[in-house]
Parts: C-alpha cells; structure tokens; sequence
C-alpha cells in the first residue's frame, strides 16, 4: 500500500484526557490513525481513519493496537536513553513500579509492568524526551477527522476517491462512522468501510445509509473454525452480510478474504464465498489479501504475544491459482487451470 501515516496532533495546551467526555454534541470517536493516499481500500485513492476497538480476536492480526477500545501506551526500547540519562519515568507522575530497570550497571534501558502501565495517560508520555513513549489512539470529533481527510479533497475528484473508515471493527463505534460518513457526503466525498460485521444488525443499519461502499471479510467458512481462530463464529457476520446486501441494493459491496496459509488458502473457502456472494448483483468483486508479518513489531510495542509464529505468507503460485478461480466466477479471461 501507497501510504503515508499522519501524526494525530492537537496544537494547544492543557489537552483534555483522551477518554474524557466530549464538551459539545458533536460526535466523537477515539481513532488510532489517518493514512492519507491509499491505493487498496476502496475505489481511487483514498485516507483511511482507523478506529480502536475490535470485536474479534483474529490471531493473524497485523494492527494489535487497534484491539482494545482505549487508548494504550506503545514502549519502543530502542529509543530509550535510560535511567541514568533520563528517568523520567520511574518517578511521579507516572504510575509506581509501571517501570523498571533491571540490570542499571549493564542496561539501564527501562522495562513495563503491562498490568500497571494501563494507567499511563497522553500527559504522562510527553513527558519521556526521545519519544520511546507514544500513546495508540486519541479521541477526536467527526469536524476534525473530516478537516484532515479534506486536505486530499483535489487527489479524491481526479481518482474516484474519498474517505474509508477502518479499524479495529469500525461498526463498533456506528454513531460516529454514521456522523463521518454524513458530513464525507455533504463535503463531496465518496464514502467507503472496512469490516469484518461481527456486530449487532443495528450498528450495520445506522451507517450503511451513508456508505458508497463496504469492504467485507468472509475469513472463514465453518463456524467452528471461524471461531477457533477469530475468537467469535461466523452466524451473525454471514446474517449481515445478506441481509446489507438485500436491504441495500444500491450500495456497492467487495468481499475480501486475508489469505493465510493452513488457515484459510484453500480452494474450498474461496468457492464457499463465492457460492454465498454470487446471487447478490451488488457484490462486484472478491479480493484476496495475502497474509504479511509486517505488524510483529508492534506486538512488542504493546508488551503482547503473537501466536502466529509458524504461518508463512502465500506463495505466488497459490495466490495465483485461488486468484483464477474468482476471475472465472466473475466471468473475467484466463480463470481457473
Ligand atoms: S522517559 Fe522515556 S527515555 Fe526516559 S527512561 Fe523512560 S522510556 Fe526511557
């Protein structure tokens, strides 16, 4: 992906916490980035907004910081200059014993305490000189999500693009995507989401009156598979997705399915999606994401364990084979071998 990430930033000081209660009626959400000229998230190029909150627990997640609702702290060691330099953090106003150091002869880098570092806040962060310190996601109002998104607003009329909101699961926060994707058509611009719908029909209908396009995961087939390696069955996903289809035949809808080796890269699961896509008109294509170790990183940022250590990425050949079995279904040359 075409990409470049936007630091979320409010000039200004003191902040309100990024969890305190919003001072007007306008909508907020807490979002975890912007990504500004994306090429593979809907139509033309696009910004993608990130929003923190997950309702499944894929254990091939590449965005662990976008799980968890609240906005958490990231510790990258390597920018850490030490205690002996610094310190900043093993003293007040920190929370006591979140930092540590083990060995200061030797390396006097600082350690987390994850179970009392929950507390640490975007004040406290600033405070850590070298930025070894960061906080995963902020809460913003729906004005200056779209103030930024706009910047882009020449680069969307020349691409067929616009804004799409991603996550996390976006659909959990559907009064604010709603309110997004409201004022992204009332500025000009083509609205599009990411979701895996593993939320109630409501969160679905609250925003789908305003979205052009949804991009949806079908992850698994079986509903026991689905929910060994996602945390959640496919029942109410599937149950969205049909009826999104037939309750909104205007909206344009692109399955997708991130394609992991062991898991899911099998010709059975590709026919399955198309088996269940295919009678619905609106539903113009299937894509498939090839699994990528590009997120590992942050799991350490995060003090969290990745379990997917053993899985490789697709090769060319299968991606190729699954790829012609969707180009067939969807009546494009070459098709299946
Ligand atoms: S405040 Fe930052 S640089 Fe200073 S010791 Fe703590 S993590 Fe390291």
């Amino acid at each position: 992906m075409k990409s470049k990430i936007v630091k979320i930033e409010t000039p200004g000081a003191p902040r309100p916490s990024p969890l305190a209660p919003p001072s007007s009626s306008e909508p907020t959400g807490i979002v975890l980035n912007i990504q500004r000229y994306c090429t593979h998230d809907g139509p033309g190029t696009r910004t993608v907004v990130f929003l923190k909150g997950c309702s499944l627990r894929c254990k091939w997640c590449g965005n662990p910081e976008s799980i968890r609702f609240k906005p958490e702290l990231s510790y990258e060691p390597r920018l850490c200059v030490g205690k002996k330099e610094c310190g900043a953090c093993l003293k007040p106003p920190f929370p006591e014993g979140a930092f540590y150091v083990v060995d200061s002869a030797s390396d006097d880098k600082v350690k987390v305490n994850w179970d009392l570092a929950s507390d640490v806040t975007e004040e406290m962060v600033a405070l850590c000189p070298p930025k070894a310190l960061s906080m995963f996601g902020k809460r913003m109002t729906v004005n200056e999500v779209l103030d930024e998104v706009e910047k882009d607003a020449s680069t969307y009329r020349n691409t067929g693009g616009g804004i799409t909101v991603s996550g996390g699961e976006c659909l959990m926060q559907p009064d604010f995507v709603a309110a997004l994707l409201k004022g992204a058509h009332e500025r000009g611009m083509n609205t599009a989401i990411e979701t895996a719908c593993n939320v109630p029909w409501e969160n679905v209908a609250k925003v789908l009156p305003h979205l052009d396009t949804m991009l949806h995961d079908h992850k698994l087939t079986i509903p026991e598979r689905h929910k060994k390696w996602t945390g959640a069955g496919n029942e109410r996903i599937l149950a969205n997705f049909k009826k999104a289809y037939e309750t909104f035949p205007d909206t344009t809808f692109i399955a997708r399915t991130p394609l992991i080796p062991g898991i899911n890269a099998d010709e059975e699961h590709i026919r399955a999606v198309l088996a269940f896509i295919h009678p619905h008109k609106n539903v113009i294509d299937y894509e498939l994401l090839p699994y990528h170790r590009f997120g590992l990183g942050k799991y350490e940022h995060l003090g969290v364990v990745y379990e997917l250590d053993d899985y490789k990425t697709p090769s060319d050949e299968l991606i190729q084979k699954l790829q012609a079995i969707i180009d067939e279904a969807f009546g494009r040359t070459g098709g299946a071998k």
